[in-house]
């Protein structure tokens, strides 16, 4: 039998550093699912495609585009028609496409079923927008992670300010709070918290604080 942790929460929040954290103390995989929507907002961006509606096959479209994962040195990696993308995924213009593209059936049919099938197998701890409610409603732990938009804003700012990459922090929260209202509104598969999850307020809380509390939680699940 296999466990899995799902991990959800609006934009900048902090579930990918958390998820890893917790995979690496329990030695799970653990799966960004936010960057696999990220390869395929890419994919669009390559194809010099900026809105849904410029594509008059999206689902054929949509399945030009192999998207997998492998892991190097326990780190998530994530494959566009067989390259490595992983470090074009971050940027801001990527963070809009995803957001925007994420909305489509055809793009989530065909990420959920890969997501699924990984829970099946392994052990994972997953992070996204859908897990609890969706990809895996059996979940063993369900945590909805989430802080004020002002607080992902600085964070952001600082993660962009010490690459080196110039930003203004207004601008920032602008794009966070258009993310979360497009996640959050949408026909499929909306941003919610599970009716069974545990909500995670992290604005004043450390990730070893928010990590630690999620392992003690997992803890009295697994007793
Ligand atoms: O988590 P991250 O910010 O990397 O996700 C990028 C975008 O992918 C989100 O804004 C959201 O629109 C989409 N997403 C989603 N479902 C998930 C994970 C991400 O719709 N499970």
């Amino acid at each position: 039998m296999n466990y899995n942790i799902a991990i959800d929460g609006p934009a900048g929040a902090g579930k990918t550093t958390i998820a890893e954290r917790i995979a690496a103390e329990l030695d799970y995989i653990y799966v960004d699912t936010g960057a696999m929507y990220r390869a395929m907002g890419y994919f669009f961006i390559q194809n010099q495609v900026k809105s849904l509606e410029e594509v008059s096959d999206l689902e054929s479209f949509c399945s030009q585009a192999d998207i997998t994962i492998s892991y190097q040195n326990g780190e998530q990696q994530v494959l566009l028609n067989g390259e490595n993308v992983t470090s074009y995924l971050r940027s801001e213009e990527v963070s809009r496409m995803s957001s925007i593209v994420s909305s489509h059936s055809a793009v989530r049919c065909k990420l959920v079923e890969l997501q699924k099938k990984l829970a099946e197998t392994e052990n994972v701890v997953m992070n996204g927008r859908d897990i609890g409610t969706c990809v895996l409603p059996n979940a063993d732990l369900k945590i909805y992670l989430t802080a004020s938009s002002k607080t992902r804003a600085q964070r952001r700012y600082k993660e962009l300010t010490e690459k080196g990459v110039p930003c203004n922090i207004e601008e920032i929260e602008k794009e966070i709070i258009a993310r979360d209202e497009r996640d959050m509104n949408r026909e499929l598969s909306p941003l919610r918290q599970a009716d069974d999850a545990i909500r995670i307020d992290c604005s004043d809380l450390s990730i070893e604080e928010v990590t630690a509390r999620i392992l003690q939680l997992f803890q009295e699940v697994r007793k």
